[in-house]
């Protein structure tokens, strides 16, 4: 393959000789330079010619002694302007935070009138009436005036609604806006780049002979010219200075219906500019294989890079920057194909920026400014916990374990939902800087420079600082260091709200380039950093409709039927200078590779883009149309297995009763449950005993609200009992106005471990104590019914132990049951063991054998925890005939508080029944427990794993 400017170069050497290095050689774009230099030094072995070398912007810019003010000083001269005219029309103004987005749409339209020098007093004039565009654009073309027509009666008088009405009066202001901005911007000593094109375009320059050091000027790859390049272009070709240099192909260049040679067509057969070269013919020779792979997915289009590049005999050839490109029309593309890119791919050259957004530095300053909205704008002098914990974990926050965990402790044990800014005094580097609150704008822009760069200082300190994140950090600290100064100078009083919000604007859109050597390795670029540059094997991301081309334009108040009207840029020029940067790729390129996502997005089709089948049908090419293969795998899941061997049966040795029942662990109706869901979450949780992590009970979970009613009911009864255990209707009435307090009492129990903390409940405890509240009196209602009953105990944690025997190789061992008994009762001479239940549990069960199936669909845990009380009672107690009933808070009104399997209710000889099977159950669930031949094993229903707290270590 020979690259272009390979072709260019030698072009130059033969046509210049020693003459160029007074010439000055201008792209579109930086890129090429680097590319052109290369083929020159090739060329010239050791003779050295060296030309100066430019991109357009900044070879016109040399043309003003103004300076092409940055985006941001635009922005808020613009913003100043524009409010002035407001105040003069006597509305009121707007801040600069609303202005934003507005102003970046205005800026681009202005930018676009210059370039290409629309008269900007005529575009924004307001038309009332049709006849007079007719009179006022006399010599506009018919289609023109038509296009004109279709704009303006869209804005009639009677069809004129609120918003059509607030856009003319933002259409009659730009013409004003538009020079006095231009005026402001002068006086300063300022100007935009577009307005340094005009201004040469139309002989106002400062220095309209800024090209007599060059003898020639050399145009290299240009495509779509504004009108100020085509008038500045076609003056110097005819003064004899410029040489251009098209990269055409005749197979687009030829053809009046080949969008992709609109423009080329136009700057030489229209404008006459003269190719340096001519009859060059390539895709229509090209009997080659395109490969076009459909992928499952947006990020897994970077996932056949690894097939489809050879990484290691590509490391021959370091040296070649023209071998392989990914080209990313798509630059979302972008991480996923750094993360794709193998060790092995070595050297790998990007020429993108490398957005903010997509960097832990973005997260960090994301939570700076919530903090510092949450301590200045709300003024709250506390943090909200989880801002205060994603400080604490933050990868750059630089918290030390000691005081993190610390911290994190507290948190819990006070169960802080908003933490104490005095309590967040940490030592770290950035923490002072982190939670300390700022009184104004510009403070908070010099807290933030000073946070970034600490977090600049502390990585270097760490020795892991990279290349891509100094340049983050230093190019938002001048990103920074420009809002300030500007803010210093126009809106110093600004509010704080607005600030975080330009803030926010300012970074937004922050990107650092990511150039590594431009002339080693495979290089990743996007479309338009590809102009001039060929490459043997060109791979293309995004080669999705939608993407390529873009469907949607940028955003522009300049209606389509103006700019058509007055030769602006429109969607079709868009899509041509996309066709002529697909096109071009491929003429010289020996390998193609297109890759388009089968899914499709947002904005872009599930299918490939239509310039792939516009060369399918139209050029000798042939097409390979593949299909990501990703094979359904079963994922390699953790298998784990546990033995009751070695440590883990010393561990299980610990349920044997040694004959101290405190130096004994339980089994628990919990435990047994756990252990017929998962016996390896069994293993984890009583055997090995690995905590669950603690949270703050911001949202109060089911268990919470269930503690916080089980307290609240032991404490109701508890003072009943205290005169008489028989409870009568009366008596519980008179004690009903009293639920509220219990209620409270018994949530700052359950939150704080203090039954008079809890003060100030927030919102969502306001919500819990309305529920508790609600449960109790549900209860309460339902034993005003039973009464008169008589308690017998209450939530006893001491006395129901019971030591169940079970054989070890052989030998006789007991385990030690336990159970706390919520309430025991009696009524009628019936023993009740009354288990409270919070949750959806269910009083209907298909079968006892079901209840015990290991992994089983139909377990239920409610039945099995209260048999096992009933069970535990009735041993310890030396009695029979007593009956579990279950409180299922939310049912117990229409179904009563007795289990049912079918049709038979688990009371009288049925219940007796059910205890003998029940016992046999629990022997053999026990007995398997602690057999050694069967090991600990993951549940083999996916759903339980669900919320088990130990699924990351099943990585389920
Ligand atoms: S994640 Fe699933 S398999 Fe693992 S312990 Fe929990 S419930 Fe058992």
């Amino acid at each position: 393959m020979v690259p272009f400017l390979h072709d260019v170069a030698a072009d130059l050497i033969a046509r210049l000789g020693e003459g160029l290095k007074q010439t000055a050689i201008i792209f579109n774009n930086k890129r090429p330079e680097a590319f052109l230099k290369k083929h020159l030094g090739a060329l010239q072995g050791n003779a050295s010619f060296s030309p100066a070398f430019f991109t357009i912007s900044s070879f016109f810019a040399v043309s003003t002694n103004l300076v092409v003010a940055d985006q941001l000083k635009q922005f808020f001269i613009l913003h100043q302007e524009f409010n002035k005219l407001l105040i003069a029309e006597g509305k009121p103004t707007l801040s600069p935070d609303q202005f934003f987005p507005m102003a970046n749409i205005i800026l681009s339209d202005f930018a676009e009138v210059d370039y290409d020098l629309v008269n900007a007093e005529a575009l924004f004039t307001q038309l009332e009436d049709i006849a007079e565009i007719q009179q006022q654009f006399s010599h506009f073309t018919e289609e023109q005036q038509q296009f004109l027509e279709r704009f303006w009666s869209s804005f009639s008088a009677d069809k004129q609604r609120t918003h059509q009405q607030k856009f003319l009066e933002l259409w009659k202001r730009m013409p004003t806006l538009y020079r006095n901005f231009h005026q402001a911007l002068q006086g300063q000593g300022l100007i935009t780049s577009a307005q340094t094109y005009r201004c040469l375009a139309e002989g106002k320059a400062d220095f309209p002979d800024f090209i007599s050091p060059y003898q020639k000027l050399i145009f290299i790859g240009f495509n779509a010219l504004n009108k100020c390049e085509e008038k500045l272009f076609k003056q110097w070709q005819e003064q004899g200075r410029a040489l251009f240099y098209f990269d055409t192909d005749d197979y687009y260049l030829q053809d009046e219906l080949q969008e992709a040679g609109f423009f080329l067509r136009r700057n030489i057969f229209k404008s006459g500019l003269v190719n340096s070269f001519s009859g060059r013919s390539f895709l229509g020779d090209k009997r080659s294989m395109v490969e076009v792979i459909k992928t499952q997915g947006h990020a897994a289009q970077a996932k056949i890079l690894t097939e489809r590049i050879d990484f290691e005999a590509l490391a021959d050839f370091a040296d070649d920057p023209e071998k392989t490109a990914i080209i990313l029309s798509d630059e979302s593309l972008l991480v996923p194909v750094m993360q794709t890119l193998p060790p092995e791919a070595g050297m790998v050259n990007i020429t993108m920026g490398y957005p903010l957004t997509q960097s832990p530095l973005f997260g960090l300053t994301e939570l700076w400014l919530k903090i510092q909205e949450q301590i200045n704008k709300q003024q709250k002098h506390t943090v909200y916990y989880r801002d205060a914990l994603a400080f604490l974990s933050h990868p750059l926050s630089g918290v030390k374990a000691a005081e993190r965990e610390a911290l994190q402790n507290k948190l819990l044990t006070n169960q802080w939902v908003e933490v104490p800014l005095t309590e967040l005094h940490l030592i770290s580097a950035l923490a002072p800087n982190f939670f300390t609150s700022r009184h104004n704008g510009l403070q908070t822009i010099d807290a933030l420079y000073l946070m970034l760069t600490a977090v600049l200082e502390q990585r270097q300190r760490q020795n892991q600082l990279n290349e891509l994140e100094a340049n983050l950090i230093l190019e938002a600290c001048k990103k920074l260091n420009l809002l300030y100064d500007n803010l210093d100078q126009y809106a110093p009083s600004l509010g704080l709200s607005l600030v975080f919000a330009l803030i926010r604007k300012t970074l937004a859109s922050l990107a650092v380039p990511l150039e590594g050597e431009p002339l080693r390795g495979i290089q990743v670029m996007g479309m338009l950093e590809s102009r001039c540059l060929d490459f043997e094997h060109v791979i293309i991301l995004g080669m999705n409709e939608g993407t390529m081309p873009k469907r949607n334009v940028n955003p522009s108040f300049i209606p389509d039927s103006l700019r058509r009207a007055n030769g602006l840029p429109v969607l079709e020029n868009q899509d041509a200078i996309a066709a002529y940067l697909f096109y071009r790729l491929l003429q010289r390129s020996e390998k193609v590779t297109l890759v388009y996502d089968g899914l499709g997005g947002e904005t872009e089709a599930a299918e490939p883009s239509r310039f792939i089948r516009q060369l399918a049908y139209e050029s000798k090419l042939k097409f390979n149309y593949l299909q990501q293969e990703q094979p359904v795998k079963i994922e390699p899941s953790n298998v784990i297995i546990i033995t009751k061997k070695e440590k883990v049966w010393k561990a299980m040795e610990g349920f044997f009763y040694n004959g101290n029942p405190f130096k004994t662990n339980n089994i628990s109706a919990t435990a047994l449950t756990t252990y017929l869901t998962c016996t390896l979450q069994f293993f984890f949780r009583y055997v090995a005993q690995i905590k669950e992590p603690e949270e703050v009970a911001e949202n109060l979970e089911a268990n919470q609200i269930g503690s916080a009613l089980h307290q609240a009911l032991e404490w109701f009864y508890a003072n009943l009992i205290k005169t008489d255990t028989i409870i009568t209707a009366e008596r519980i009435s008179e004690k009903l106005t009293e639920v509220p307090e219990y209620a409270r009492a018994a949530l700052s129990m359950v939150l704080f471990n203090n039954r008079t903390q809890l003060k100030q409940p927030n919102s969502m405890q306001q919500i819990v104590l309305q529920i508790v509240g609600e449960y109790m009196k549900a209860i309460l209602e339902h034993d005003r019914s039973l009464s008169p009953f008589q308690i017998v105990e209450l939530e006893n944690k001491k006395d129901y132990k019971y030591h169940f025997p079970i054989q070890i190789n052989g030998q006789k061992k007991y385990l030690q049951l336990y159970g706390i008994l919520d309430r025991v009762d009696e009524k009628d001479g019936q023993t009740r063991i009354v288990d409270y239940k919070t949750g959806s549990d269910e009083l209907k069960y298909s079968s006892l054998e079901k209840l015990f199936e290991r992994d089983g669909k139909a377990q239920n845990k409610a039945v099995v925890q209260t048999l096992f009380y009933t069970y535990i009672y009735e041993q310890v107690k030396r009695t029979n005939n007593v009956e579990p009933n279950l409180y299922a808070v939310r049912k117990m009104k229409e179904e009563g508080t007795r289990f049912k399997s079918g049709k038979t209710i688990l009371q009288s000889v049925d219940l007796e029944d059910a205890k003998v099977a029940f016992t046999g159950y629990l022997q053999n669930t026990l007995d398997g427990m602690f057999d050694q031949a069967i090991p600990f094993l993951q549940t083999t229903r996916l759903e339980t794993c669900q919320y088990c707290p130990y699924k990351d270590i099943c990585e389920r």
